[in-house]
């Protein structure tokens, strides 16, 4: 049985040995700290990303080099 994921990027349907998963996470979460006030809070976040989308990005920083 092959297992299928979807490119978080260019949302094609991947075989899971292909690409890589990044972990990520943003402070977009919505909670209450111990005195019930309401804060933002770290959300965690997994995607996908295929070999296609991986060499592009890829060339993409070489250009412009952000990294
Ligand atoms: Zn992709």
């Amino acid at each position: 049985m092959a297992v299928i994921e979807i490119c978080d990027i260019c949302k094609k349907q991947i075989h899971t040995s292909d690409g890589i998963i990044i972990k990520y996470s943003d402070m977009a979460g919505f909670g209450f700290n111990e005195n019930d006030r309401p804060i933002r809070k770290e959300r965690n976040h997994e995607a996908r990303i295929c070999n296609n989308c991986i060499s592009k990005i890829k060339k993409c920083c070489r250009k412009k080099s952000i990294f």
